[in-house]
């Protein structure tokens, strides 16, 4: 075994904590040479940390913590109604991670975990080994679906495991989704044409509004270019869309600026969705009292919250509309609710 190394602190979070049991597993060194020993603590189980009682998720998302951990159950879950399965037989997301680096208000983990700190299952190759039995067939897996993998790219080099698992796998196709800046990690891969990075834009008034801890629109746009620069398979969403009084300026602005600065001949798809939640999470959500959008007055059928439908629709018309004047209507997704 390696001796750990003192070496820089570790910038994305203050603590790591450690189940024993995940202790020598090689992801589990990978990730604790890159923290100081001070940094690091000893768990039996990671529910001890993130599902302590009485845990403020305001307070933790200043100080976030990393708590490494095995997975004794299923990593693989169908795709859900809420997003997008683009045709495949199969769609899957892996939940490899349960939480996020970044911390937007409009965001359902609020809702759903008991604390704003990150869990990471390192035994990965047991979603590799669940993942198998299905591959007789073409499959879709969302590795990305309730977390931002390569924001923590560099310190855990998750997406490059499912690259390496993914390349040999020729019915595998896997949508990295993703708001970070962070495409260094991946520019020493060759692009998989099987691989979709997946890049959620909003205005830079809703993301200084909503999407706190995350990248600029810039640094986005930039990070994009690499990537489709670099061969890549990139898709652009833009959802969800968080209706707001500048709304007919800010997101129609938007589509304009990113096309400035991507050629639209180079992405894939445009996905547009405005915000929608379960009504389990929207209720959490309101609890924690952090932001207007989860109080806005939604419409709630089967479960769903959505805006009225005459707001929906306006936002998708206005999108598609101005969407239509760079790409061709094969290209352009939407995610609305079925009637
Ligand atoms: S990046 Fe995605 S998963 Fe992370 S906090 Fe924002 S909405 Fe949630």
């Amino acid at each position: 075994m390696k001796p750990l190394s003192p070496t820089s602190p570790p910038k994305l979070y203050s603590h790591l904590y450690v189940e024993k049991r995940v202790l020598n597993h090689p992801q589990t060194r990978f990730i604790m040479e890159k923290f100081d020993r001070s940094a690091i603590v000893l768990i039996d189980h990671y529910k001890e940390v993130f599902n302590r009682p009485n845990q403020s998720f305001a307070a933790q998302s200043d100080s976030k913590k990393l708590i490494l951990a095995h997975k004794d159950g299923k990593f693989l879950h169908e795709g859900s109604q809420y997003s997008d399965g683009f045709e495949h037989p199969q769609f899957f997301y892996a939940s490899s991670i349960m939480g996020c680096l970044y911390d937007c208000d409009y965001c359902y983990l609020q809702g759903l975990y008991p604390s704003a700190n990150t869990v990471l299952f390192v035994n990965l190759e047991d979603a590799f080994e669940q993942l198998l039995p299905y591959l007789d067939k073409d499959t879709l897996i969302a590795t990305s679906y309730d977390t931002d993998t390569l924001a923590i790219e560099s310190l855990t080099r998750q997406t490059l495991l499912w690259l390496e698992f993914a390349e040999n796998q020729k019915n595998l196709h896997l949508e990295i989704r993703t708001k970070s800046a962070n495409f260094k990690p991946l520019k020493k891969m060759k692009p998989n044409q099987r691989v979709i990075l997946a890049w959620t834009l909003s205005p830079q008034k809703i993301i200084d509004r909503y999407e706190h801890a995350t990248p600029s629109l810039a640094q986005r746009l930039r990070a994009i270019k690499e990537a489709v620069e670099a061969g890549w398979n990139v898709r652009v969403c833009i959802d969800p869309v968080i209706y707001t009084d500048a709304f007919e300026t800010l997101y129609p602005d938007l589509i304009d600026i990113l096309f400035h600065h991507i050629d639209p001949s180079t992405i894939t798809h445009l996905t547009l969705g405005s915000f929608r939640m379960s009504t389990p999470h929207l209720r959490a959500l309101k609890k924690l009292h952090r932001s207007d959008v989860a109080f806005y007055p939604y419409e709630v059928s089967d479960d769903m919250a959505t805006y009225p439908e005459t707001i929906e629709s306006t936002i998708l018309e206005t999108l598609v509309a101005k969407a239509r004047t760079y790409l061709n209507e094969e290209r352009i997704r939407t995610w609305q609710r079925q009637s």
